[in-house]
């Protein structure tokens, strides 16, 4: 069994874990299991003087709800199974965050490292035009997003290619999110995912009883964090940590090797120090470690996955030393090795909760696309005039007045930035407290990830109800 196999096989035993703490029937779990539609394909490319064979794949897993959501990844080691596993997990990670969208997910098949920009650009268009050939594409029916290899880059090229296709078609706009914000994108975006993850955790973490548990003091301020992969989701979860969070980084792994500081990791600096010397080796006042691994096994609050999936499995589970796992990778536990963890004593903050900020914007990113209008637009100058008038009359009724700098942070409408903020943090907290709340009411289910599972199938099944597919 390859490693791919047993990731979509831990998505499924982990399914099939929570699917024994419901009662539903047995057709209706058989039905939002599996996946709708695969969608396999081989294009050719003319790379250099050669034309070269690019397997891709695009799975909707769940045709419940339309639009089908989920990003594509390009890597070399993209197959069916491990597109079909990622699929599944955005239809029960939309229903936690109640994105109203069914799960999709996209693979290309290589290392974006081994081909020029240019042809970059041709991959992703010729991707495309396969996609609309096959109707697996629209902004209500597929819509598309950044993941592991993948930008906003990628995303401008697909916009570009749909709306060359679809010429004149009203909302064209919104068949793709996570799109430049200058090209009808959202501000606060690229940062979705790691944000979602800094709140998610600071939620868990507010928690005194659980922290009790975990041998914490209640609170994410000071607590250590160690970080595998200074991508998209790495990076910005560790720099809204530090900077939001004063969290003290002490671990970081990327693809060359992994170091360690116990005084701290500057995360801005060492990416600076990354981008001129090509590797995170080397960073003054860190030690470096035996390998990208070992970083996962160092003694710290709360360690972040966010590279790839199966890193944490039956041969290092037992290594792990860190109180919590805050999942911001897709399935980077295995299920068994999950199952350690939770012995162990470990909480695992499940990766269709934690690292669910990305849809979450992207779905606000689509409305604000069907809607033609940006976030704020309607009310900011009437608040802010409202909190004026407001202020003033309260001077008045005082005779005392405020300084121009508290005026201008009294008095401010809410941007486009703020309400995605806003947002965000309202659907990591409430999610967590629904996951909890689920935990809690059902004493047999042993980790949050289970919890949140259950969670996801009482909502996906009463969409079912609602539909009269299932009375
Ligand atoms: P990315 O390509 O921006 O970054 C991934 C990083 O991991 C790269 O810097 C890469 O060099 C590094 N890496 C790869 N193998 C490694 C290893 N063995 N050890 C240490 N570092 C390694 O990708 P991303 O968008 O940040 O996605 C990362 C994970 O988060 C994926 O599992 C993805 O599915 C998941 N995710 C992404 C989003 C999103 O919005 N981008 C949303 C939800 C989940």
């Amino acid at each position: 069994m390859s490693s791919h196999d047993s990731f979509f096989k831990s998505v499924e035993r982990n399914f099939d874990k929570a699917a024994s703490h419901t009662d539903l029937h047995k057709g209706l779990l058989e039905q939002i299991k599996v996946c709708n539609a695969i969608y396999s394909m081989r294009f050719p490319v003319k790379i250099g003087n050669e034309y070269q064979v690019i397997e891709a794949y695009r799975v909707q897993h769940s045709h419940h709800r339309l639009p089908t959501k989920g990003g594509i990844r390009y890597s070399d080691n993209v197959n069916q199974e491990e597109v079909m596993a990622l699929a599944a997990l955005m239809t029960y990670k939309c229903a936690i965050v109640d994105v109203p969208f069914g799960g999709a997910k996209g693979g290309v098949k290589i290392n974006p490292k081994n081909y020029t920009e240019n042809q970059l650009e041709r991959i992703t268009r010729r991707y495309t035009t396969e996609l609309i050939r096959k109707n697996f594409i629209g902004p209500g029916i597929d819509v598309p997003a950044p993941d592991y290899g993948t930008g906003q880059r990628e995303m401008a090229w697909i916009l570009d290619t749909y709306q060359t296709f679809k010429h004149g078609e009203l909302d064209a706009v919104a068949c793709v999110t996570g799109k430049p914000v200058s090209q009808n994108g959202i501000k606060g975006r690229t940062e979705a995912t790691g944000r979602g993850v800094f709140y998610g955790v600071r939620e868990a973490m507010s928690f005194k009883d659980d922290m009790k548990k975990l041998g914490l003091t209640p609170g994410i301020e000071g607590k250590t964090m160690v970080v595998q992969g200074l991508g998209n989701v790495g990076s910005h979860t560790a720099l809204i940590s530090q900077q939001e969070g004063d969290v003290k980084i002490i671990g970081v792994a990327e693809y060359e090797g992994s170091i360690y500081s116990e005084n701290g990791i500057d995360v801005e600096k060492l990416m600076a120090f990354r981008k001129e010397t090509g590797s995170i080796i080397g960073f003054p006042g860190t030690k470096t470690l035996k390998d990208n691994m070992a970083a996962l096994e160092l003694e710290c609050d709360i360690l972040v996955p966010a590279a790839l999936e199966n890193q944490i499995t039956m041969e290092n589970a037992h290594k792990i030393k860190a109180k919590i796992v805050a999942e911001a990778a897709n399935g980077p536990t295995t299920s068994e090795a999950a199952d350690v963890l939770t012995k162990n004593g470990i909480m695992v903050i499940p990766d269709m909760y934690i690292n669910a900020g990305g849809v979450t914007v992207s779905y606000f990113e689509w409305l604000k696309n069907l809607s033609h209008m940006r976030f704020g637009r309607m009310e900011k100058r009437f608040n802010s005039n409202t909190y004026d008038n407001l202020l003033k009359t309260i001077e008045k009724l005082t005779g005392k007045t405020v300084g121009d700098k508290e005026r201008m942070v009294l008095t401010r409408g809410a941007e486009e930035i703020d309400l995605v903020r806003s947002g965000l943090e309202e659907t990591m907290v409430t999610s967590y407290h629904q996951i909890r709340e689920t935990f809690q009411r059902k004493r047999k289910i042993e980790d949050l990830r289970t919890a949140a599972f259950v969670t996801a199938l009482q909502k996906i099944s009463s969409d079912y109800e609602n539909l009269g597919v299932f009375p």
